[in-house]
């Protein structure tokens, strides 16, 4: 049993890694990631769409391997999971943009509470761990309700207006950055505020999207 759901101090969650630490994506013993799920992680880009008609990039598919991964990463605290996950995401914003091109890197916004539960920003933290600059344009307006069970015109309601820019300047090429779409409501809000201040939106990319049938039942932010 490896139950690490107890939040200890870094050197304790150090320690703990390295002596009775088990894998995130299979529980083996004695390794946070072992090599089988270092090469689950492996970026396999998949396109998709939002309902406002941005494309988006996902670096992979939310289910298995890379979904325990990344909740450990979001709900339990494992920033060390941020660097194979970073890196799956760099794959898919050279898929997007070879090169990573001009654009600004614009992560969608991370609500108060979730800063204050977690301590980071997760879509900064990957977009750092991938190796490139933070643009964080963007801010929370309100609490939004957690999208899980909503469907696609509540989660638009859900969201609508939640998000301002936070710099007025504008006249910028726009990629937003999320760490999971699930069916693109909450990209479309930011790609609205940051084209109502005068931005141009490239498209997102996002470290992994839900299968089509989870769309309803998954990613709670
Ligand atoms: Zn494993």
């Amino acid at each position: 049993m490896c139950d690490r759901s107890r939040t200890p101090a870094l050197v304790d969650e150090i320690a703990a890694f390295l002596l009775s630490g088990c894998c995130s994506g299979c529980d083996l013993p004695g390794t946070l990631l072992c090599r089988w799920c270092r090469d689950v992680l492996v970026a396999d880009p998949v396109h998709r769409t939002t309902p406002g008609g941005m494309p988006v990039v996902a670096a992979l598919t939310y289910e298995g391997v890379p979904a325990r991964c990344i909740r450990r990463l979001k709900e339990e605290g494992e920033t060390l999971l941020a660097r194979p996950l970073g890196a799956a995401l760099r794959v898919a914003i050279d898929e997007f943009l070879p090169g990573t091109g001009r654009a600004r890197l614009v992560p969608v916004p991370t609500s108060r509470a979730a800063f204050r539960r977690r301590g980071y920003r997760v879509p900064d933290l990957l977009i750092r761990r991938a190796g490139l600059s933070v643009s964080r344009l963007l801010a929370p307006t309100r609490t939004t309700a957690d999208q899980r069970g909503l469907d696609i015109a509540e989660r638009r309601r859900n969201v609508a207006q939640s998000m301002r820019v936070r710099h007025a300047r504008g006249g910028r090429d726009i990629l937003l950055v999320d760490d999971v779409i699930t069916t693109g409501a909450t990209l479309d809000e930011a790609a609205r505020a940051l084209t109502a201040a005068g931005n141009r939106m490239l498209g997102a990319v996002t470290l992994a999207a839900t299968p089509r049938h989870r769309e309803f039942t998954s990613n709670a932010s």
